[in-house]
């Protein structure tokens, strides 16, 4: 596992945006982020999971946490455009930003999937980041300290048979990652960097190995130091880089 610990008020009074944050990986980023100090905007496409994050949030007395239900395979670019003013309105700023919502789709040989399913994979996995990323620019440049986390996969790093267009989604991150990456090097107080979360006990993962056993996988929240490290200040210096959660 990624050897950070990080202390308690590490992210006390952030703002950081986090992608499929009603399930799995990204559940547990919020739940982390939150218990260690930010404040935390709910993004995601079924609302009843994203109020329960919400709740447990609220609960655990956290900062208040925002909703913000959004279908990235259908969101033009006017909602994200709005999501900023709101959240400019809100907070002024942008400290944090978890690309992590994404698709499996069809895993099988490239020339039998279908171009319907790779335009879909690819509108959640690799257009939706773009435009958020874009939207998001000027509240990022607001903060003093802002870090973009790409979450990217083994497949994204060196291809794999049968992975399809959810593997060519992850290589297009990287790319994002990498080209924002020395964008802002040198050139403002954005940094950009992709996290491999390695096999995590989540339903992704169930789908994508039905015959493994889920307990011989860590959970979402045992792979959290490195999102913890990429997006408190004690990163301020990694920029363009790959990194590993376990
Ligand atoms: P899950 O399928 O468990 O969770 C994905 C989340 O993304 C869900 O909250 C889901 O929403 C949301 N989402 C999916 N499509 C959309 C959409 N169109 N609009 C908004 N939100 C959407 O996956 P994981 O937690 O396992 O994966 C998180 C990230 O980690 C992904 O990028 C994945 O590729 C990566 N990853 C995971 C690994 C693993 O072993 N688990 C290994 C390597 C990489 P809803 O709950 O409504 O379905």
């Amino acid at each position: 596992m990624f050897d950070y610990t990080p202390c308690p008020g590490l992210l006390q009074g952030r703002v950081i945006l986090i992608t499929g944050a009603g399930d799995g990986i990204g559940r547990a980023c919020a739940l982390s982020c939150a218990a260690h100090g930010a404040s935390v905007v709910l993004v995601g496409r079924t609302l009843s999971k994203l109020e329960t994050v919400y709740d447990q949030i609220e609960a655990a007395g956290h900062p208040q946490p925002a909703i913000c239900p959004l279908n990235l395979e259908t969101a033009i670019e006017k909602d994200y455009n709005d999501l900023a003013d709101q959240l400019f309105d809100t907070f002024g700023k942008l400290d944090g930003l978890v690309h992590n919502a994404a698709l499996l789709g069809p895993r099988t040989l490239m020339d039998s999937v279908k171009t319907d399913a790779w335009l879909q994979l690819m509108q959640v996995n690799v257009n939706a980041p773009f435009v958020l990323t874009k939207a998001m620019m000027p509240l990022l440049r607001a903060a003093e300290d802002a870090s973009v986390v790409f979450v990217s996969s083994s497949v994204g790093r060196k291809g794999r048979a049968y992975w399809g267009p959810y593997a060519v989604s992850k290589f297009a991150i990287e790319g994002l990652m990498q080209v924002l990456a020395d964008e802002q090097d040198g050139t403002s107080a954005i940094r950009a960097n992709s996290i491999n979360p390695g096999a995590t006990r989540t339903a992704m993962r169930a789908k994508a190995y039905p015959s493994e056993a889920p307990e011989s996988n860590p959970e979402p929240a045992d792979i959290m130091p490195v999102f913890l490290y990429l997006l408190g200040a004690d990163s301020k210096h990694i920029n363009g880089q790959a990194l590993d959660a376990q």
